[in-house]
C-alpha cells in the first residue's frame, strides 16, 4: 500500500515500489527512528536504499538508531518556494552527523540526516530559535505526526547537550 497524506497544503506520496523508504516512514510513524544495517559489511547507511554504498551487499536489516548528533551544515530558507511555508520563515534545513557511525569507515564519513529544525514539540522553529542553530550544535531527533500512518523525522536543539558557545553560521546583513 503506497502512502498518501497531505502535508502543508501539497500532497506527499511514497509509491509502493519504494520499499526501502516506505519500511522506513513506517518505522517512522511509530516514532523508531531505524537505519538498514548491511548484512555483510555490518555498516549502517543512509538514506534508505537497496544496496549498500560500501560493499554493494543486497541483505539488511533493520536497526534501531539513536536520533542524536551534531549540525554538520545547514540551510536557512527565507524565500518561501511554496506558499504554506510562507508563515514559516525564516526555517532551516539541516544535515546532522548521526553520533552513530561517526568517522566510519573513514575519518570523513557520518550518517548525515537531512530534517528541518523543529521545537521540541515538532513544529517548525520560530526565528528566535533558528537564530540560535549553526554548524556545530547539538540535536535530536523529533517525529512529526502528518497523518495516520505518516511521521516526518527532524530535528530540535539537544538541551541536555553541552553546546558551543556560538555554533557557526553563515555571516547576516
Ligand atoms: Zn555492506
Amino acid at each position: 500500500m503506497p502512502i498518501v497524506a497531505p502535508y502543508l497544503g501539497m500532497s506527499l506520496t511514497l509509491d509502493d515500489l519504494d520499499a526501502e523508504n516506505l519500511a522506513y516512514f513506517r518505522y517512522c510513524a511509530a516514532h523508531d527512528f531505524r537505519l538498514q544495517r548491511c548484512r555483510d559489511c555490518k555498516l549502517l547507511r543512509y538514506p534508505p536504499t537497496t544496496a549498500c554504498p560500501w560493499c554493494s551487499g543486497s541483505g539488511a536489516l533493520w536497526e534501531p538508531v539513536e536520533g542524536r548528533g551534531v549540525v554538520h551544515s545547514y540551510t536557512e530558507v527565507h524565500h518561501a518556494i511554496q506558499p504554506a511555508f510562507k508563515a514559516h520563515l525564516p526555517y532551516q534545513v539541516l544535515l546532522v552527523d548521526l553520533d552513530a557511525q561517526k568517522g566510519r569507515p573513514t575519518e570523513h564519513e557520518a550518517l548525515r540526516v537531512i530534517g528541518n529544525l523543529t521545537t521540541a514539540g515538532g513544529k517548525l522553529a520560530p526565528a528566535d530559535i533558528v537564530g540560535r542553530v549553526g554548524i556545530g550544535t547539538r540535536v535530536r531527533m523529533v517525529f512529526a505526526d502528518v497523518a495516520p500512518g505518516l511521521a516526518l523525522p527532524h530535528w530540535a536543539i539537544d538541551e541536555t547537550a553541552q553546546q558551543k558557545e556560538r555554533p557557526w553560521r553563515y555571516p547576516e546583513e
